[in-house]
């Protein structure tokens, strides 16, 4: 059975804020910056586990979606959004992520992100899969999530001049502390480098706000980066918050395939090359995308990943490939660098080659569950950014809009808590020397294979139910040394199980959750799977969506 609650070792040090945000990407940045613009005085504590901008929010090289161009409007992208999402995007989020967008990339701009600009100075904005307008902004050509991760961390540098802001690296969460009525009231984190905050310590706050990002790493393939662990949303569960569209995992069409035994992140290339003209072809040069969907290579990206898988099951292969041939020399060296780099890194020229290309777990539509101010089900717990569930992405997450998400929802975060921070309180539980339940580290590898083979691109009940079985085989490596490579593990272990159960329970395919045994949307499961961690284990309940 999961634990539900793994309680971390005694704290040996504290802080105490105002606010603790965890993670260092587009949300956690941005929620800092938005609760200094709003309450200068608050007392904030910024801990991420590795490097500030160690995330996915660096490597994102699409760019990011909002009504800025002519003709555009916050309408048309609600309705390519709606339709990417397949009947159960909540559509408030959706009306909140579109109308706030356009301003929220204009402050992105006024903090000094540097976007790629048309000659004569306007943003200039391309199309991405799903998008009927160019509405992507991107920057340094195919490097946006650099360029607003830098000007992120440039404001938070100069923010952190202020004595108000603290800012722990290193520093893993571990747990939620609790009041005795449940609201959040601290983390505990383990912090891995030298100084005064060595080791396990405690940083109690009257609010707690979790932009921990994906988990990517629950897959063998996938363009997240390691931190992707989906330590947020484990601790999340643990402390009793829901959780929703777990299985909505959005596997990315196109990742330069690296051989049959390749792990860990593996470089995107991303879907602009097919927004400029790039087309998907098989071994012998036939594009296939045309005539299986009107916008045939700039399809959403769950048509088009499961188009490819379909062809490489007929072609009895591990790859396709993509033919950027007709963009030219200059095309490549200065709208995609990044991807013109990584590819000759891997001897692979796309001016005159054609890229292998595989589907890859990429994005996390689903997470903590949150209202539209990134409130959790536990009162003083927030979370804003990959990995909460807003009911922005529904199905499935229409490309580049979910950096846009990151930006809006945080700022939402800084507004509610300006309104009025939750009173202070202290934590309830004293924690135990003994942290029960933890796994070895040993156990991620098989875990990831296990999940790639049966709760990836391709699902079905037979594959799943293996996944179950094999999860909880896993579930027996206990051990008792509570390091991060142990949390990360158990983190991966809870999140892979919810995952697994949902993918089961879904007895259709919709979006990015495709059984090959229920082929066909079905519209009594127009709704969402809302899973808790209770005393008896993972719990679910059915929401039918009701919005419209
Ligand atoms: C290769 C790639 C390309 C992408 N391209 C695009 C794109 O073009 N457009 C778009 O909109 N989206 C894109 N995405 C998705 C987008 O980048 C992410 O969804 C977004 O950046 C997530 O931001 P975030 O702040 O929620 O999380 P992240 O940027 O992943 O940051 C998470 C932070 O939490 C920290 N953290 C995690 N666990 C813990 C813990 N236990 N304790 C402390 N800290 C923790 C991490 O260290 C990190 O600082 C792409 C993603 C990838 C991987």
């Amino acid at each position: 059975m999961i634990a539900r609650r793994l309680l971390a070792p005694p704290p040996g040090w504290r802080r105490d804020a105002d606010v603790v945000v965890v993670g260092s990407g587009v949300a956690g940045v941005t929620t800092v910056l938005a609760i200094r613009r709003a309450l200068p005085a608050a007392r904030i504590v910024l801990a991420t586990k590795s490097v500030l901008d160690d995330g996915s929010t660096r490597w994102a090289q699409g760019g990011i979606a909002a009504a800025l161009g002519p003709g555009d409007s916050p309408a048309d992208h609600l309705k390519d959004t709606l339709i990417a999402g397949a009947g159960i995007c909540d559509v408030r989020a959706v009306q909140a992520l579109v109308t706030d967008g356009p301003g929220a990339v204009r402050r992105l701009i006024d903090l000094g992100a540097e976007f790629d600009r048309e000659p004569a100075g306007r943003l200039a904005l391309t199309r991405e899969g799903g998008h009927l307008r160019r509405r992507i902004a991107h920057a340094g050509g195919d490097a946006t999530g650099a360029e607003i991760s830098r000007a992120l961390l440039a404001a938070l540098d100069e923010a952190g001049q202020a004595a108000e802001l603290e800012v722990i690296e290193h520093a893993l969460a571990i747990d939620l502390l609790q009041a005795g009525d449940g609201r959040a009231v601290g983390i505990t984190l383990h912090v891995l480098g030298e100084g005064q905050s060595d080791g396990v310590g405690a940083v109690h706050a009257r609010a707690v706000v979790l932009a921990t990002g994906g988990f990517g790493q629950v897959f063998s393939a996938t363009t997240n980066p390691p931190v992707s662990t989906g330590d947020g949303l484990a601790l999340a569960m643990r402390a009793g918050a829901e959780a929703a569209d777990l299985e909505f995992v959005q596997f990315h069409p196109t990742v330069l395939w690296l051989g049959p035994d390749a792990h860990g992140r593996q470089p995107l290339v991303s879907e602009a090359v097919r927004g400029e003209g790039g087309v998907l072809v098989d071994a012998s040069g036939h594009r296939f995308m045309t005539g299986q969907h009107p916008l045939a290579d700039l399809a959403p990206r769950d048509i088009v990943a499961k188009a490819i898988m379909r062809e490489m099951m007929m072609a009895d292969t591990d790859h396709m490939y993509l033919d950027g041939r007709g963009l030219g020399a200059d095309v490549w060296q200065h709208r995609f660098p990044t991807i013109l780099a990584s590819c000759r890194e891997h001897d692979i020229d796309p001016v005159t080659e054609l890229i292998p290309v595989v589907p890859a777990a990429h994005y996390a539509s689903g997470g903590i569950r949150t209202d539209l101010r990134g409130r959790t089900s536990v009162p003083g717990l927030y979370a804003c950014g990959e990995c909460a569930c807003t009911g922005v992405h529904g199905a499935n997450r229409l490309a580049s809009n979910s950096l846009l998400e990151g930006l809006v929802f945080a700022e939402r975060i800084g507004a509610a808590l300006a309104a009025g921070l939750p009173p202070a309180a202290a934590p309830a539980e004293s924690a135990q020397e003994a942290v029960p339940g933890l796994l070895e580290p040993a156990i991620v590898r098989p875990l990831q294979r296990l999940m790639s083979a049966n709760a990836g691109v391709l699902r079905s009940g037979a594959g799943l139910t293996e996944a179950a079985a094999g999860l909880a085989d896993l579930r027996s490596l206990e051990c008792d040394k509570p390091d991060a490579e142990a949390w990360q593990a158990t983190n991966l272990h809870l999140v892979a199980a919810a995952l697994v159960e949902a993918a089961l329970a879904r007895e259709e395919t919709r979006g990015s959750h495709w059984r090959e045994d229920f082929p066909d949307i079905s519209e009594p499961w127009r709704g969402h799977l809302i899973f808790a961690l209770r005393a008896s284990g993972l719990s679910s309940v059915f929401q039918p969506v009701l919005n419209d």
